[in-house]
């Protein structure tokens, strides 16, 4: 009987990614374990991940994607929290992915139901038909045990997190300031800790992790692991295979960012992008400008602009000649370009004249900073950003840390700060303690994903588990 491998992930960008480049994994340790995708409509619009699923749609791999129509959500989403949103998506398709997986049970075997870790209200519905479910964590250990440590802090904790005078204690992993914390973790009263707190919950039922991560980037994870899930082998088992990330670095290599980087020397540039999302308000675009210039560094930047209120994107374009201080574009013209939108973010970080990345600390940023050993200056904004930063900082060193005004997460970064860490980042001491690691680093990331590697032998036994039965 043919077996295959359902993957049903979320829809926005920095999650589908990596979960496609899985399935291409999955499918080349095993051509005859078929993968069935199935895909909700984005929720914002087409994302640029789409063109990913068409790419390898086309390919001769195993690797089918089923694409649901769209749901009626009947509730008012217009001032819902990101997570919000996507959970209740995600239930309204409870049905629909029902019906999907019992009529592919009816001809094939069905080895594994692999979601996101936001799709958890699905996890029944495998359960009812006898499949594993595993989570694909689209980020990195930190944030994993924070989310496997959550029932137990919500039990312990009654005040907010984040009026504690003390880091939160999360086992196995640094401490953290409570500020830095998951974002709808910093407001308990709203629906968006409550999917977290469910979320979290709901994680300990599945069979097992699949983290995009190495061993050798957070290698607490497999001491926190016992402290973090049930013992005598009951609770999940948690395999880092990653770095998965798209690298097909000739996309995008005409682009007008690249021919411009091919013009700068080795190392020289600066590159600024914050992730799918990143967009910056028009005062805070005018700072980054001031800080570029009086930093005298070379510098590519993505500049967005955020939407008005109310509109469902997650940026608009920037008006550079509106945004921008007086004649900035000209006096900078010789060692600057700023483009307005979207960019190949991989086509840069992998570009011999790239030398540091300020970056929002998304997971597929960092690890493409990491893949590319591009050392980092952590700009977080949300989500689980933060934390990121904060291990990259305090206990990987791989990234400079920028301050901000205040703890808010949203606050402004003077254009001095940037000036600061950019050059501490090009031609300081901590730069260049930060450029060694990345580089060390950047080989690690390479051999775990090689034939036996860490992650690549984690991999290669969860899909000889699928394929037992072939
Ligand atoms: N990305 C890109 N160009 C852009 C912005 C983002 O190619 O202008 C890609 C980036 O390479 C990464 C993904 O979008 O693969 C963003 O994922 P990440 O997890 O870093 O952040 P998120 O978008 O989830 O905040």
């Amino acid at each position: 009987m043919e077996s295959t491998v359902v993957i049903f992930p979320i829809t926005t960008t920095g999650h589908l990614v990596s979960v496609i480049e899985l399935a291409k994994f999955i499918s080349q340790l095993n051509p005859r374990l078929s993968i069935t995708t199935l895909l909700m409509p984005s929720l914002l619009g087409p994302s640029p991940a789409s063109a990913h699923t068409e790419t390898v749609a086309s390919t001769a791999l195993n690797v089918r994607f089923v694409h649901l129509p769209p749901v009626e959500l009947t509730v008012n989403l217009q001032n819902a929290q990101p997570e919000t949103l996507v959970s209740l998506c995600v239930e309204r398709y409870k049905p629909l992915v029902s019906d999907h997986l019992r009529s592919l049970c009816a001809s094939t075997k069905v080895s594994a139901f692999v979601i996101d870790f936001f799709c958890t209200t699905m996890i029944d519905v495998a359960a009812q038909l006898n499949i594993p479910t595993y989570v694909f964590f689209t980020s990195g250990a930190y944030l994993l045990s924070l989310l496997l440590h959550l029932p137990k802090l919500d039990a312990m904790i009654s005040s907010e997190f984040v009026e504690s005078t003390t880091n939160i204690t999360i086992p196995g992993m640094p401490s953290l300031p409570p500020h830095d914390l998951l974002m709808p973790l910093k407001d308990r009263k709203n629906d968006a800790y409550r999917w977290m707190l469910y979320h979290s919950q709901k994680l300990h039922e599945i069979k097992g992790f699949l983290v995009n991560t190495f061993d050798d980037l957070q290698p607490r994870l497999a001491d926190a692991v016992p402290q973090l899930v049930a013992g005598d082998g009951a609770g999940p088992a948690v395999l880092p295979v990653g770095p998965l990330l798209a690298l097909d670095t000739n996309k995008g290599s005409d682009h007008e960012c690249i021919q411009w980087l091919d013009d700068q020397p080795d190392g020289s540039v600066v590159f600024l992008c914050f992730g799918s999302w990143g967009a910056l308000p028009d005062n805070q675009l005018r700072e980054v400008a001031r800080g570029l210039e009086l930093s005298g560094q070379r510098f590519l930047w993505s500049a967005r602009s955020r939407p008005p209120p109310g509109e469902m994107i997650q940026w608009r374009d920037a008006n550079l000649e509106e945004v921008l201080p007086d004649g900035f574009l000209e006096r900078t013209r010789d060692r600057g370009l700023v483009w307005p939108t979207w960019v190949p973010q991989v086509a840069i970080l992998s570009h011999r004249s790239v030398g540091g990345f300020v970056s929002h600390c998304g997971w597929n940023s960092t690890l493409e900073s990491v893949w590319f050993g591009v050392p980092l200056i952590s700009w977080p904004l949300f989500a689980e950003q933060r934390m990121n930063a904060f291990e990259l900082v305090n206990d990987l060193g791989l990234a400079v840390g920028l301050k901000k005004e205040s703890v808010e997460d949203d606050a402004f970064v003077r254009a001095e700060e940037l000036e600061r860490a950019v050059r501490q980042l090009m031609e300081g001491e901590e730069g260049e303690m930060v450029r060694t690691k990345m580089k060390a680093v950047k080989e690690l990331a390479r051999k775990a994903v090689k034939e036996g590697g860490s992650s690549y032998n984690n991999l290669k036994m969860v899909v000889a588990e699928w394929s037992r039965d072939q």
